[in-house]
């Protein structure tokens, strides 16, 4: 072997070994465990493996004890037990810097600045999602059916969609606040 094979040869074995799951596992392992900082407004950035903008999407299962722990009550309500919060409760209802808007359960993207309106009702809003990033089901709990919509990397509820809002969609994305946290872009005001 010449020199330069043994240096490429050498490089990607040490690729490799970053890519191989058991190096990342334990990690992820000793996060849910309780291990590695949490908690309140850091819950999801505070996750080196959870990144907000994943390559893609690797679904993420904790134990409801578990998100107890990580988040303060009001969150873990919305996020985990489908709470609603209070119609203009939000500081986000009055955001409007460049941004992303990451779930506050694990930090994925969800929505950016650009698909944010102000739809009048007292939650933040949007009229389209990060394709891929949020999941929808069916549910009845107003009897009426609606489209309730979820992080899809770790479930976390975070509000309804529905078919009343602005162009080019007619979506009207209505968020909890409590379930996303906001993150400027850099250089923003
Ligand atoms: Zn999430």
């Amino acid at each position: 072997m010449d020199r330069r094979a043994f240096v490429v040869g050498a490089l990607a074995a040490g690729a490799a070994a970053w890519l191989v799951p058991g190096v990342l596992r334990p990690r992820l392992a000793a996060f849910a465990s309780g291990d590695m900082p949490a908690g309140g407004e850091g819950a999801g950035s505070a996750h080196p493996e959870w990144p907000m903008w994943p390559d893609k999407v690797e679904p993420i299962e904790l134990t409801e004890d578990r998100w107890r722990e990580l988040l303060p009550p009001d969150r873990f309500g919305v996020l985990r037990k489908e709470d609603t919060e209070a119609a203009g409760s939000s500081p986000l209802n009055h955001e409007h810097r460049e941004g992303t808007y990451v779930c506050a359960g694990c930090g994925l993207a969800l929505f950016t600045s650009d698909m944010k309106y102000d739809s009048g009702t007292g939650w933040p809003s949007f009229f389209t999602a990060v394709e891929k990033h949020v999941g929808t089901k069916r549910d009845f709990k107003i009897i009426l059916p609606r489209t309730e919509y979820h992080c899809a990397r770790c479930g976390g509820h975070q509000g309804h969609r529905f078919t009343d809002g602005p162009e080019p969609t007619g979506q009207r994305w209505c968020n909890n606040g409590l379930a996303l946290r906001f993150i400027p872009k850099e250089g923003a005001g």
